[in-house]
């Protein structure tokens, strides 16, 4: 069985094929680079003129012909209207056209459905750390549940934001990362973890008011928000009981959280995952995937029910595949 998907909550628009054994045939995709951050108008724009080739280029690479796909999925939510809407009409157009089954996915769901089927975790805890979304979710009770979350913004976009104000590229992330190995000193910034949730703008404020070198000052935002990622995590892992910590979203490919979330995880003798980058960012073979299970355990939906959910909840799905 091939099962064809769509990405395109924000910034990536992706088309991916699957097989019903966990193949991944192609992933497919493209990113729109903001100057200034990210214009959902004009990122949706981008999307509706790639997504024709893009979806010809993932049923090319696949090997296979546009009649032999048997479901069509597509990120469905949260994320930015625009690109949402985009990339939802190109799903129904496609299921309508092939006469084919339609399954709407929840993103974050799908980070934690592909780092599953990649690295082997079974019933893990996901730190899902990237652009627009910052949260540790975890099965429970037939339900993805959030048990930790940011209250403000993602931590990508605060680094990006960041990186803007300091003149550097976008995305930030890596920018900041490679000045973070040259800073020497911590400089003390608010730490803000409240219960399980985090907050980063005013540590964003409050690094851009120091009067003190780059590189001191992305070691320190890195040191204190990884520290509070990782204290969340490890309260989330100590709550819920569960053995295993599985890493997903752009801002995860960062070496230095990968190192503290994984020596968190080792001293509590808990397994430690991390999917390769291909599948830690924003990618279409993730809706694919979750697409298929979703679609194995009887969902899918009708084009009138198929609208876009901008604030679609981890929670809001029942996780009868599971
Ligand atoms: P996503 O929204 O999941 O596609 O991830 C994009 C975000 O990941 C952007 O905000 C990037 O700045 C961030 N990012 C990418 N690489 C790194 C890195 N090495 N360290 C920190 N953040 C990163
Ligand atoms: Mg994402």
């Amino acid at each position: 069985m091939y099962i064809l998907g769509l990405e395109g909550t924000a910034h990536t628009i992706g088309s991916s094929v699957v097989t019903d054994t966990g193949d991944v045939l192609s992933n497919i995709s493209k990113t729109y680079q903001g100057k200034e951050g990210i214009h959902p108008r004009e990122a949706a724009n981008h999307h509706s003129s790639n997504i024709l080739g893009i979806i010809k280029e993932s049923i090319d690479v696949a090997g296979i012909e546009k009649d032999d796909i048997d479901v069509v999925s597509f990120s469905q939510g949260p994320g930015l209207g625009p690109c949402l809407r985009t990339t939802a009409t190109a799903a129904r157009s496609l299921s309508l056209s092939l006469d084919v089954p339609l399954v709407g996915v929840n993103h974050c769901i799908a980070h934690l459905e592909i780092g599953r089927l990649m690295t082997g975790a079974e019933n893990p805890i996901l730190l899902y750390v990237s652009g627009g979304n910052t949260q540790v979710i975890a099965f429970r009770k037939g339900r993805y549940r959030v048990f930790g979350e940011t209250l403000d913004i993602g931590l990508g976009n605060m680094l990006d934001k960041f990186g803007r104000e300091k003149g550097m590229t976008f995305p930030a992330g890596p920018v900041i990362e490679e000045k973070a190995k040259e800073g020497k000193k911590l400089i003390d910034l608010p730490y803000s973890v409240k219960g399980m949730d985090v907050e980063f703008s005013g540590i964003m404020t409050a690094a851009l008011n120091e009067d003190a070198t780059i590189e001191d000052l992305c070691f320190s935002l890195q040191e204190t928000t990884f520290a509070m990622l990782t204290e969340v995590t490890e309260r989330a892992l100590a709550h819920i009981r569960k053995d295993e910590v599985l890493l997903g979203g752009g801002v995860v490919q960062n070496k230095r959280l990968q190192s503290m979330i994984k020596t968190m995880t080792e001293e509590r003798g808990a397994e430690y995952y991390v999917p390769e980058a291909q599948y830690c960012v924003d990618n279409a073979a993730m809706i694919a995937w979750t697409g298929y299970i979703m679609y194995d355990a009887g969902i899918s939906i009708s084009v009138e029910e198929s609208n876009i959910k901008q604030k679609f909840r981890t929670d809001e799905v029942e996780v009868s595949w599971r």
